[in-house]
């Protein structure tokens, strides 16, 4: 039985997305009382708020779905199929790589029930605004909601925010962007309705589309392969991304061009394919958003940073705790990406350190923000990874002060792959 009270947790997530529902499975699941805080309404972090529709991460490459995470990640995709959705592997048509499709509306659900069957407190609108720490540990957080702000007290805390907000409010160094604080593209995928369901959605059309709208259209279009797209599982809309934009820097100004600018070229792209593409003369925007999707901002200083070399070389280590499967995927350049074969026998050992921030003994990373340079990034901030890194981190904090090896142990008792 836990001696904690209603506010008094043994570990505190703070974000509500893949990262954050690994984690707080993880910690729950050794047996920690634990509470989860989203800022948003509902869980699931890019894939709701911004339309991620695939599920990246969960196998290695190659010819058949080697699976590469397992413990929360496999209990969230079980509480999908338990909801009739599919959550099995899929071979991208783009990329050859194994993903999982998404449904976002049943992914809501899914995620719902699956904290409540373990047991995780949940509070939605509800977003972390500071943190009151000694030298060397986090003691509380103040949480804004709509009945104002409260503290809540823990023991250990994750930082789950992809954004990197926990660390930043705790005072934790960190880097903006790459080694020269370049940020890669922010994206905006979007969902389309109203298609011909008796006309298949030809790439060629799509192609010959994008090459009129590029002679005079005022938003040219660089992914001029058309872009990534497929029918949203569950319903007849088009999920398509193909709307990149560079992000000069962090700022709101910068977020708001972003976002109006985004929004002006889903209508412009949709109009063009109603003009040019069969099957989609009747077609409408039906979803952008809540928000642009954010491939990066800042990185908390960890104590080990994953290295492009750890993956290409695919490093095994002692101290593993999780896998990192996912070709290195870069976006340097808007809607150009990049891809990094991972190496050794198709996956990374990622370590603990790589988790642990520097400085803050009870403060562990989970998802897109864990240590790792411009090159591992590419592969560790994908949402399948991000379960995986979630739970060990979720595990590491509800374990105060254990090992590397001690976490791993854990995490393999629940089913994780390290
Ligand atoms: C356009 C685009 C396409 C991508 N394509 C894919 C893909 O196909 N497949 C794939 O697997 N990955 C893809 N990725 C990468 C992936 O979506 C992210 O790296 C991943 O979602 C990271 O998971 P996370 O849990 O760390 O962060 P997020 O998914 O960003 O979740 C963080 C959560 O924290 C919440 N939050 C933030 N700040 C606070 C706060 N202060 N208080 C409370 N809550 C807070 C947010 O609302 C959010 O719900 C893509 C990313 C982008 C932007």
């Amino acid at each position: 039985m836990s001696r904690k009270t209603e506010s008094e947790y043994d570990v505190l997530v703070a974000g509500g997305g893949a990262g954050g529902i690994g984690a707080a499975l993880g910690a729950a699941r050794a047996g920690a009382k634990v509470c989860l805080i989203e800022k948003y309404g509902f869980l699931g972090g890019a894939a709701t708020t911004s339309q991620v529709l695939a599920y990246c991460g969960f196998f290695q490459q190659g010819p058949e779905p080697v699976p590469a995470v397992g413990g929360a990640g496999e209990l969230v995709l079980q509480a999908m199929r338990d909801i009739g959705m599919d959550g099995q592997a899929h071979c991208s048509e783009t990329t050859g790589n194994w993903i999982i499709l998404l449904n976002p509306e049943g992914l809501k659900l899914a995620l719902d029930r699956v904290l409540a069957d373990h047991g995780v407190d949940v509070l939605l609108h509800s977003r972390v605004a500071a943190a009151t720490r000694t030298a060397q540990r986090i003691e509380s957080l103040t949480v804004a909601g709509m009945e104002g702000r409260r503290r809540i007290a823990a023991e250990g805390f994750v930082d789950a925010t992809g954004d990197a907000n926990l660390s930043l409010v705790s005072g934790v160094q960190m880097r903006e962007g790459d080694d020269k604080g370049r940020l890669q593209a922010v994206s905006a995928p979007i969902r389309i309705g109203g298609l011909d369901r008796n006309i298949p959605i030809e790439r060629e059309a799509v192609k010959a589309a994008i090459r009129e709208y590029n002679k005079d259209g005022r938003f040219p279009i660089t992914r001029e392969d058309g872009g990534i797209y497929t029918l949203v599982p569950g319903s007849g809309e088009l999920w398509w991304m193909v709307i990149d934009l560079p992000l000069p820097d962090l700022g709101s100004a910068s977020f708001t061009r972003a976002e109006q600018q985004a929004r002006a070229m889903a209508h412009d792209y949709v109009e063009m394919l109603r003009r040019h593409v069969p099957g989609c003369a009747r077609c409408y925007l039906a979803q952008s958003g809540p928000q642009i999707g954010i491939r990066e901002s800042r990185h908390p200083a960890a104590r080990y940073e994953m290295t492009g070399q750890d993956l290409s070389s695919g490093r095994q280590r002692a101290d593993s705790v999780a896998r990192a499967a996912w070709p290195a995927e870069l976006h340097g350049e808007a809607g150009k990406p990049v891809y990094y074969a991972v190496g050794g026998p198709g996956y990374a050992s990622v370590p603990l350190d790589s988790l642990r921030v520097r400085g803050l003994e009870n403060l562990f990373l989970a998802g897109r923000v864990i240590g790792a340079d411009p090159v591992a990034y590419g592969s560790v901030r994908v949402m399948g990874t991000a379960f995986a890194t979630g739970e060990a981190a979720g595990v590491a904090a509800a374990l105060d002060g254990a090992t590397g090896e001690d976490v791993g142990e854990a995490v393999r008792r629940l089913g994780g792959l390290t």
